[in-house]
């Protein structure tokens, strides 16, 4: 009967007209178990067909994409696009990076909103609001009623969740996990990057973030910058990080693989507000202070985000200190703490049953100029630490999984056509299509609009702000639903 069911289907989609086929390319589907030489025949926003030599007859548009690899829309799990970052130029930056969805981690929502709005680049971008005391909640120990209020107001305005920025800006132990009880409870999403107001945001505090979660769903953010050497070797805080996340599926992980982190330069009476800016300043025998951030910047230590055009760049010594001083010190710093061996072995460890440990390959980008995880994931894939699926499935299938997409992530017939091509000579990005509208061609961004992924309950709110809704549930994916299918 599913063979007679098949032909049928096959039969009708024989007939089918496309409006664009991508022609000649090799076709990486891990989801659906498929990679290979085909073509992919797109109708109405959606995948129509894959198969080896489609009539190009049928189609109104022909894009040759042979010796490209085509992918589902690279989806990055964790970006910054808030004002900070310089988030006007966030969705363009992603973009070029062949980047087609994100989940923008921590906001503030607002200004999420409004840059997806008025600065967009054709993405789809899912956003989370920020629990910070003296911002989003009154002070480090919110009670439970104040973060409902929080959770509930950012859901209507059309988060899909909160994130906890300990390592930046902690609370206590109590509120943390109050935090993650209430979004469990509520079936929203909950991000939590570690550090408390007992421990830092360093391998103590990850492991103090997955005792809090115990059996609560989590999503704990750049595993390896939790591995940057500070108690132990580098190798020995990745293996002890690796070790603790097994056995723990109520866990979910991404890992990023640039050497740089990103953190806030702004300075408050002399000191600078991050407690992560201060640890970097420390741990290469740097005063904590303004001063002390000024001279790491001037020898080169620090980097200091400012805007070129429409992109932003990182730059060091007499420009980065002016650029600082310039915007009063309140803009993205960033330092070279990440050892390769933390980011290379979070991207390729896997545990006894060959699963992969961290979910997924993230930039933790944006308007931080980082978003490498085409560039870099290629390059693993080159030096075979991934084979090409396997990259897919983490910069892709696992991330839609996660965020509850069941139509992205794969090319089966019926899913959004979100697609990335890339060039593996080149470990980049060539091109890329949102609901079958090309967004990113060669490096120059040719979409516009933002689809905002929400819950039902945050549609209305973001079409009255003049945004596209996407509305999808959590329950679709394995945050709240069913075991990894991979
Ligand atoms: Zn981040």
């Amino acid at each position: 009967m599913w063979g007679k069911l098949k032909r049928g289907l096959m039969k009708g989609a024989v007939n089918v007209k496309f409006d664009m086929v991508l022609r000649g390319g090799w076709v990486v589907d891990p989801a659906n178990g498929f990679e290979g030489a085909a073509d992919v025949g797109i109708a109405e926003g959606s995948v129509a067909r894959v198969a080896p030599e489609l009539d190009p007859g049928k189609s109104a548009v022909v894009h040759d994409v042979s010796g490209l690899v085509v992918m589902p829309g690279v989806i990055d799990m964790h970006v910054h696009t808030s004002r900070r970052h310089k988030g006007y130029n966030a969705h363009r930056m992603m973009a070029r990076a062949g980047v087609v969805t994100a989940l923008d981690m921590g906001g503030p929502l607002d200004e999420f909103l409004e840059f997806s709005k008025h600065n967009s680049a054709g993405l789809n971008m899912a956003g989370l609001q920020q629990v910070r005391p003296g911002h989003t909640v009154a002070g480090d120990d919110p009670g439970e009623g104040e973060i409902r209020d929080l959770l509930e107001q950012s859901i209507q305005e059309g988060a899909i969740g909160l994130k906890l920025l300990g390592g930046h800006y902690p609370m206590t132990p109590e509120a943390t996990r109050r935090v993650i009880e209430v979004c469990n409870e509520q079936r929203s999403y909950v991000a939590f990057h570690s550090g408390t107001t007992r421990t830092p945001g360093d391998l103590e505090g990850f492991v103090e973030s997955v005792e809090l979660a115990g059996e609560l769903r989590l999503h704990i953010p750049h595993i390896n910058s939790y591995c940057r050497g500070v108690h132990g070797s580098p190798l020995a805080e990745t293996a002890e990080a690796l070790s603790m996340l097994q056995g723990r599926p109520n866990l979910f992980t991404e890992s990023y693989l640039a050497t740089i982190n990103g953190t806030s330069g702004r300075c408050i009476e002399g000191v600078p507000e991050s407690q992560a800016t201060q640890r970097c300043l420390m741990e290469r025998g740097y005063e904590p202070t303004a001063g002390g951030l000024q001279e790491a910047i001037r020898d080169g230590y620090a980097r200091v985000t400012r805007e070129y055009g429409a992109e932003n760049v990182n730059v060091t010594g007499e420009e980065a200190v002016e650029a600082w001083l310039a915007e009063d010190t309140y803009v993205s710093v960033n330092f070279p703490v990440n050892s390769a061996v933390s980011r290379f072995l979070c991207a390729v460890s896997r545990d006894e049953s060959e699963r992969f440990i961290v979910d997924a390959i993230s930039t933790d980008g944006g308007g931080h100029p980082r978003n490498v995880a085409v560039e870099h994931g290629l390059a693993l894939v080159r030096a075979e630490g991934l084979t090409l699926s396997e990259l897919v499935q983490k910069i892709s299938w696992a991330p839609a999984t996660i965020l509850g997409l069941p139509s992205k992530g794969h090319l089966g017939v019926g899913a959004d056509a979100d697609l990335t091509v890339v060039d593996l000579e080149r470990c980049g990005a060539v091109m890329s299509f949102n609901a079958g509208e090309m967004i990113m061609y060669r490096g120059a961004v040719t979409g516009t609009g933002t689809t905002i992924i929400t819950s039902e309950a945050g549609e209305r709110a973001l079409r009255r702000r003049g945004l596209d809704a996407y509305v999808a549930r959590l329950e679709d994916g394995i945050f709240y639903g069913k075991d990894r299918p991979f």
